[in-house]
């Protein structure tokens, strides 16, 4: 898999791509990131990539130009799935992070200011994504989010494949708590279930804590 992400702050990404799960996929040519400013796509000798609004108003939009060359000069095939980050998209679920996964190519757009002019979302985008309901201050830290939980699902990035099935949101529930040495820390004890070496019933309790933790705390996964 191929990620490019295409923003006006470029060193951010640095502690993302070169730490951690994310470091150790890229080097296992899992999957390559590459990072493109998109200054270097501007024609104009001040590398200016945003504009004051047309019609009037508060604050600067980035303008079409330099965002349609990046594209332009990153997409290389169809198959390349343009995503654009925006509070106003869809909101990011790990199915979208398990679609995301499945892409060859995923080109990441970080907006800024008030956001990219609105041609870009009308020829370039295959899909605006949102990670919630509040607005930062650009697309950066929602791209690394989008990074983070898509490149774990690439198959082989995780050492033990099995943690990706008992996780949350697997099967529409919230993970069952875990517990690790020692078995009592400070009075508080470890379900003895855990200690008794019963796989099978373990597993049966696993299971019913994940349901009940799911009613109480996410009611609206299981309908
Ligand atoms: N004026 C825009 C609006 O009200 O919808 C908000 C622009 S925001 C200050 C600047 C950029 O941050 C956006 O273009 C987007 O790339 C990014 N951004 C902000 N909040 C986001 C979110 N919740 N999810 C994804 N991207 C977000």
């Amino acid at each position: 898999m191929k990620i490019d992400i295409i923003t006006i702050f470029p060193k951010m990404f640095g502690p993302i791509l070169n730490e951690s799960m994310v470091k150790r996929a890229q080097a296992k040519g899992k999957v390559k990131i590459s990072i493109c400013d998109l200054r270097d796509h501007t024609l104009d000798k001040h590398r200016k990539v945003d504009d004051r609004p047309f019609g009037g108003g508060s604050g600067m939009v980035m303008t079409p130009e330099p965002i349609f060359n990046a594209v332009k000069a990153l997409k290389k095939t169809t198959r390349s799935h343009v995503v654009l980050l925006c509070p106003q998209g869809k909101k990011f679920t790990q199915d979208t992070a398990k679609k995301l996964a499945k892409k060859k190519h995923l080109i990441l757009i970080c907006g800024h200011y008030e956001g990219v002019d609105e041609r870009v979302r009308q020829e370039l985008v295959d899909e605006e994504i949102s990670i919630g309901d509040y607005v930062l201050t650009g697309g950066e830290l929602p791209a690394m989010v989008l990074v983070d939980a898509v490149v774990r699902l690439i198959p082989g990035v995780l050492g033990d494949k099995n943690s990706l099935n008992f996780e949350s949101f697997e099967g529409n529930l919230l993970e069952y708590p875990h517990y690790t040495r020692p078995a009592n820390f400070k009075g508080l004890c470890v379900p003895s279930i855990l200690l008794s070496g019963d796989h099978k019933n373990i597993e049966i309790w696993r299971k019913k804590e994940a349901i009940n933790r799911t009613k109480q705390r996410r009611p609206d996964l299981l309908k």
